[in-house]
């Protein structure tokens, strides 16, 4: 079925722009942590949208919200569309804002039109995607999906002590709903890319096909501690040579698995931070991500290795924990197609990516057919308060999530 359906590309752009005032930066980004005062500011807009439109919220347990229009058979499970509203410290305002604006804006478009759709239509704003106050990232689609239980998602703590618990319950969120344990009928993500290969290559839209695997590493690398002007170059054990050292052996092992190898460190510590002592102690962070399983297998292989030689040319001992495993993820395939026709549909410019970035939708499609799109970012930047995304290249992400969940739909009523 075929629908002529148009979303309103100036109420969608408004929206976003009326919601960055919620923890607004000087330099046009936004601050808005999970669970965070302006994330409860953020939420009650949300909420107060979404009731206006006459849809049933509902906010589970670890204050996943869902805002629910009933089709014409209320019985079937939901197709969901949405993101996250959270923010890095100094984030953007399109990285997951776009996918739970985009959703509220198809189902104005369906609603002004009259249009019902079969199977009911769930927006959902995900609680700590970004991971920025609680870590890990995706704490809460995680849990909705069972990669964490509820109980171990709300423990999770901030750096000041307080636990997602506590800070969902002083704004006033947390939800009674249990967390998941129901039927998806699909999952539809639109997003920035939060890359430069759209914009390069001048797509309005990524069909996007897959997460890459990617493993995040703890490693401690400890020398000794020393005084910089009395010891000796050849007698010293400085751990921040070895981190030094790490950190170009991971860039020749990401190379040498180019182009869809990467590989970072993120953070550093360095102890005991003086300005007269060697560096006794580097506690760093790795992270290596590859779209195929078995190629991050042989990074992490070179890399324990690495690791190990490094330690024993510097005289220093390292140690190397996995933090966080997640693998690749394929999306659904009929989902993808959904999209791509969409794309078509509108005569707009697309071609097939795989995320580079972790998404919810990586961990929802564990539990039920999911599938995302990806728009443009200016240069690919985001994690950065100059994140921008066009309002033509907003509009056409919203315009083929509409036609891709009315495809995606009509399967159902057919
Ligand atoms: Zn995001």
């Amino acid at each position: 079925m075929q629908t002529n359906l148009k979303i309103d590309a100036a109420r969608l752009w408004g929206t976003l722009m009326e919601t960055a005032r919620f923890g607004a930066l000087p330099g046009g980004g936004i601050k808005r942590l999970a669970a965070s005062a302006e994330d409860k500011l953020v939420r009650d807009w949300f909420a107060t949208a979404c009731t206006d439109l006459g849809l049933t919220i509902s906010i589970d347990a670890v204050g996943n919200m869902f805002a629910r229009r009933a089709g014409k058979n209320p019985e079937l499970p939901p197709i969901m569309m949405g993101s996250h509203l959270d923010t890095q410290p100094t984030g953007g305002k399109f990285d997951g804002i776009l996918g739970v604006l985009a959703a509220l804006e198809v189902v104005r478009t369906l609603i002004q039109a009259g249009f019902e759709t079969y199977a009911p239509l769930e927006i959902v704003n995900w609680t700590n995607e970004e991971g920025a106050r609680f870590s890990p990232a995706m704490l809460a689609s995680g849990a909705f999906a069972g990669v964490f239980t509820p109980a171990q998602a709300l423990s999770t703590a901030d750096r000041d002590g307080t636990t997602l618990d506590e800070a969902l319950q002083a704004i006033d969120y947390k939800g009674i709903i249990p967390v998941g344990g129901r039927k998806i009928h699909a999952y539809f993500e639109l997003h920035i890319e939060q890359g430069p290969i759209l914009e390069a290559e001048a797509h309005a839209i990524g069909i996007v096909t897959g997460v890459q695997a990617m493993r995040w590493y703890d490693v401690v690398i400890t020398g000794q501690s020393a005084h910089t002007g009395a010891t000796p170059m050849h007698l010293r054990k400085d751990a921040l040579v070895g981190a030094a050292a790490l950190a170009l052996a991971i860039q020749a092992i990401a190379k040498a698995h180019a182009p869809l190898a990467v590989g970072s460190i993120g953070t550093l510590d360095v102890h005991p931070a003086s300005r007269n002592t060697v560096p006794g102690e580097v506690v760093l962070s790795v992270d290596l991500r590859h779209r195929d399983d078995a190629i991050l297998d042989v990074m992490e292989a070179q890399f324990k290795v690495q690791i190990h030689e490094i330690a024993e040319k510097y005289g220093l001992t390292a140690t190397c924990a996995l933090f966080w495993n997640s693998p690749a993820v394929r999306f659904d395939p009929v989902l993808i197609d959904d999209v791509r026709q969409a794309a078509a549909k509108g005569g707009y410019s697309a071609r097939e990516i795989v995320s580079g970035a972790g998404h919810d939708a990586a961990y929802i499609a564990r539990i039920a057919p999911s599938t995302m799109i990806f728009v443009p970012c200016a240069g690919g930047i985001s994690h950065n308060e100059a994140e921008s995304a066009s309002f033509d290249d907003c509009a056409t992400g919203a315009q083929v999530l509409l036609d891709a969940v009315l495809a995606c739909d009509a399967r159902r009523g057919g």
